[in-house]
C-alpha cells in the first residue's frame, strides 16, 4: 500500500478540500483526544508506531511527484509526543523538499517549530488545530498536546518567520466551546488570516469517551445528537438548524475580527469565505 495516497475521507459528500495526496508518518497519535475521529478506524490507535520502511518507501514515491499538494497529517498527528524523540517526520520532510510538491501540515504541536529551516525552503503552511484557549477545557479534550497557550505561540511564531498559519477551531461542542471569541481576538491580533471550524460528530468509541470525561456535558448533549440528531456519512451530526447557528455565529466572530472563515465536511459551504483547508495561502518560492 502506498504511503502518498489521495484524500479521499470515506468518499465523504460533505468535503470541500482541493484535490491533495495524505501521508501520514504515523499509525495512530499519542494526544489522545477523548474526540478523534480515526480510532473508530484504525486499531489500538492511541499506540503511536512510525510506518514499517517510511523513509526507503517515501523516497521511491515522493521521487514521482508533479507538484502535488501533500497533507501531512488527516489520520493522525504528523508531531505526536515521540516524534520529539524519533524525528522522523523531520526527515520525511527533508526527503520532500527535495522532490516537486507543496506542504500541508495539519498539527497541534509546538514541534513544528523544529521544522522552520525545511518549511522556509519549500511551499507550505501549517494547519494548527486551537479547540479553545482555555487551558482547564484543552487538558480534558485533548489530555497530551500542548496547551492552547503553547499553540498561540507557535502559530505567532511561525507567522512571523514566514509560513503561512490557518487555525482549524475543531470540534465546536455546545456547552463547551461553542463561544470562542476570546480566541479568535487573540488570533486576529497575531495576525491569523483563516480560521476553519467543524461542529463535534458522534461515533460510539468518542461518545463513549466524551461520556465519561464530561458526564454533564454528555447529558445536555445526547437529546440533541440522539433524538434530534443526523446521521451523515458514518457519523451522528448536531441537527443542522444548531450546527448552522454555531457556525453562522464563528462566521460572524471572524468577520468582526478581519479573518477568513470556512468549514469542514458540514454541508453548509455557503458560510465560507477562503478554501476549507487553508492551503490556498501556501506561495510558490521562487
Ligand atoms: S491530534 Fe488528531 S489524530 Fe491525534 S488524537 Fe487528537 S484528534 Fe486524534
Amino acid at each position: 500500500m502506498n504511503l502518498l495516497t489521495w484524500f479521499d475521507p470515506w468518499r465523504s459528500p460533505l468535503c470541500t478540500c482541493p484535490p491533495k495526496l495524505t501521508f501520514n508518518p504515523y499509525t495512530g497519535c499519542d494526544h489522545r483526544c477523548i474526540y478523534c475521529y480515526a480510532t473508530s478506524y484504525i486499531r489500538r490507535f492511541y499506540e503511536c508506531r512510525p510506518k514499517k520502511d517510511l523513509i526507503s518507501r517515501l523516497k521511491r514515491e515522493a521521487a514521482k511527484l508533479k507538484g502535488e499538494l501533500v497533507s501531512m497529517s488527516n489520520s493522525s498527528d504528523p508531531y505526536p509526543t515521540i516524534e520529539a524523540e524519533t524525528g522522523l517526520t523531520r526527515r520525511c520532510l527533508q526527503v520532500l523538499a527535495e522532490c516537486n510538491c507543496r506542504i500541508q501540515i495539519i498539527t497541534k504541536s509546538n514541534i513544528v517549530l523544529r521544522d522552520l529551516d525545511i518549511l522556509k525552503r519549500m511551499p507550505s503552511m501549517v494547519a494548527l488545530t486551537i479547540t479553545t484557549d482555555d487551558a482547564e477545557t484543552a487538558r480534558i479534550l485533548e489530555p497530551y498536546a500542548p496547551p492552547p497557550a503553547e499553540r498561540l505561540k507557535t502559530a505567532e511564531k511561525l507567522l512571523a518567520e514566514g509560513i503561512p498559519v490557518a487555525v482549524r477551531i475543531d470540534p465546536v461542542i455546545p456547552y463547551v466551546n461553542e463561544n470562542p471569541e476570546s480566541l479568535v481576538k487573540a488570533l486576529a491580533d497575531i495576525g491569523v488570516p483563516q480560521i476553519t471550524a467543524s461542529t463535534y460528530k458522534v461515533r460510539m468509541d468518542n461518545w463513549q469517551r466524551m461520556s465519561l470525561a464530561m458526564p454533564k456535558v454528555a447529558e445536555k448533549l445526547k437529546p440533541l445528537y440522539f433524538e434530534k440528531g443526523e446521521k451523515m456519512a458514518r457519523y451522528i451530526y448536531l441537527p443542522k438548524d444548531l450546527r448552522l447557528r454555531l457556525l453562522e455565529n464563528l462566521a460572524k466572530l471572524a468577520k468582526k475580527y478581519g479573518l477568513k472563515f470556512a468549514v469542514c465536511r458540514e454541508g453548509l459551504k455557503g458560510l465560507n469565505t477562503a478554501t476549507c483547508d487553508g492551503s490556498w495561502l501556501i506561495k510558490e518560492k521562487s
